[in-house]
């Protein structure tokens, strides 16, 4: 009789290109599948219901993957370092495989499943780094140190040897049905069952299909053309592929020989200078894995010293105003409520509202984040601790002070107030010029309950620049 092996996902849900799967599959043909639903995650503060409903859509998927491949996926509820030992040893495993991780919480949850399984005789094996493309450590500065910086991450990074995908599960032999009874696997309880609520269609559909699907049609039509489209939230000119790559519904080497291909056959400089602008997102994500994995107390604050006490201004009702889009700023509001109303926030947008809320309203970034963390489909500690930390000019970004102007933005990014319209029914009606430059006239906007401006950006420039000079000052 074949070695069982037990192959726990976390962040990988899918059977194609999955690096720790292939290996398991190598070994043995009877690889069995485990999910375990973790409370320390599903039960934080942090928890995004879009983001439980599309890694729900996955796991759907991944069984029903596993199925057709002759296999199955056992869902588990409960601790994980209870949960996967406990399934090994019912199932006389020879071995748990499991895929790396760079979070804090992940390193010790896995080091203290692989001690329990240890204390029970059960072999693991994690060396697998199956969601980045070059693993921490593999790319290093001339002195052998982490990068904290992108530009020479990226030169380097770039030019590293990546892998092609890995072969697909096609076949594995699976339980018996003794074998299955003998495991206390859940049947995949839904968003509900689990006390989160959300009703409205996701930005991009859950599971590997869809995810390669849409892979596909943006290498095929979009990336050509990505940097001169993704800036402006009005268009889908970006991959909406986060929350795949996030929940690992799509292989990374996949995506890397997608955008590989677009290169080679494009036929101008200039579209190729657009698909390499993509490829440096795919970077600035794996820049942020690495430094979350050398430098995990980012994830409980700043990097830069000049931010470690720094005296925010922690308005309550200022937080509110943001966090409901009624900042009397449009497009600000716009994105807040796009975020609020779908789980999803254009780019750009996050880049303009967190300047806001740490620069002009002179809240804590870690407010931010937090709320991101509750709302985004995509939500991904090193992701959105990494952009919130570069708008706030705390984290490792060497530009020292970097604010938005609403204003300046909207009128380059949204001209025409096409994104302010979709997410402000309220004050459609209203002049182009009015919503872009966000001077509207209380007359404009009588009877539509729309917020006047909380706060004055100009003064709060000159306040936020204030502050910052004196916190450095101290420091020196
Ligand atoms: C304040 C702030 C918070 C953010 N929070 C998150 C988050 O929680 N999760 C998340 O995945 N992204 C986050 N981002 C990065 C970025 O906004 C999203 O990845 C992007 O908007 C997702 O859309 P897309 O898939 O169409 O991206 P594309 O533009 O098509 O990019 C392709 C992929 O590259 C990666 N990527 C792109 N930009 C970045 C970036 N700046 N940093 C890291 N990875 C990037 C993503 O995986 C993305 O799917 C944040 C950015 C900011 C400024």
């Amino acid at each position: 009789m074949a070695d069982l092996i037990l192959f726990w996902h976390r962040r990988d849900l899918r059977i194609s290109d999955n690096l720790g799967l292939a290996a398991a599959r190598e070994r043995s043909p009877k690889v069995v599948g485990v999910f375990c639903l973790d409370p320390g995650i599903l039960n934080g503060d942090d928890v995004a219901p879009a983001r439980v409903v599309y890694m729900l859509g996955c796991l759907a998927q991944l069984q029903a993957r596993y199925r057709s491949v002759g296999s199955e996926l056992l869902i588990l509820q409960g601790n994980p370092v209870q949960q996967i030992p406990r399934a090994a040893s019912a199932l006389r495993a020879v071995a748990v495989h499991w895929n790396r991780d760079v979070e804090p919480y992940s390193r010790q949850r896995d080091n203290a499943v692989a001690e329990a399984l240890g204390e029970k005789g059960i072999e693991i094996r994690t060396k697998t780094w199956d969601q980045l493309l070059h693993a921490p450590g593999d790319v290093l500065t001339g002195a052998g140190k982490p990068y904290t910086v992108y530009g020479p991450f990226w030169r380097n990074w770039q030019k590293s040897p990546k892998l092609a995908p890995v072969e697909t599960l096609h076949d594995a032999v699976g339980l018996s049905d003794a074998e299955r009874d003998g495991v206390d696997a859940i049947p995949l309880p839904t968003a509900k069952d689990l006390g989160f609520v959300w009703q409205v269609p996701l930005p991009l559909e859950p599971g590997e299909l869809a995810a390669q699907a849409q892979l596909a049609s943006f290498g095929q039509q979009a990336m050509e053309a990505y940097d001169d489209q993704r800036n402006f939230p009005a268009v889908i000119g970006t991959s909406l592929l986060s929350a795949a790559l996030k929940f690992g519904a799509v292989g990374i080497r996949e995506v890397w020989q997608t955008a590989t291909v677009a290169y080679e056959q494009c036929r101008s400089d200039e579209g190729r200078a657009n698909v390499q602008t993509w490829m440096q997102e795919l970077a600035w994500r794996e820049f942020y894995q690495h430094v979350m994995y050398f430098f995990p107390e980012l994830a409980d604050g700043p990097y830069r010293a000049a931010w470690k006490d720094f005296p925010w201004d922690n308005s309550e009702t200022l937080f509110e105003a943001w966090c409901a889009g009624r900042t009397g700023y449009p497009i600000v509001d716009a994105a807040m409520r796009q975020l609020n109303e779908t789980g999803w926030m254009h780019n750009r947008c996050r880049m303009i509202v967190a300047s806001f809320l740490t620069k002009d309203l002179i809240i804590d970034w870690r407010w931010g984040e937090k709320y991101f963390m509750q709302k985004l489909v995509d939500g991904d500690l090193s992701a959105n601790n990494g952009g919130w930390q570069w708008s706030a000019s705390s984290g490792m970004d060497p530009k020292p002070l970097r604010i938005f102007n609403p204003a300046s933005q909207a009128k380059k990014f949204d001209a025409d107030a096409e994104y302010i319209r979709q997410w402000l029914p309220e004050i459609r009606r209203v002049d182009t010029g009015a919503l872009v430059s966000g001077k509207i006239s209380p007359l404009d906007v009588e009877g539509t309950g729309y917020a006047a401006p909380v706060v004055d950006h100009k003064k709060q420039q000159a306040l936020f620049k204030e502050l910052y000079k004196q916190q450095k000052a101290k420091l020196q």
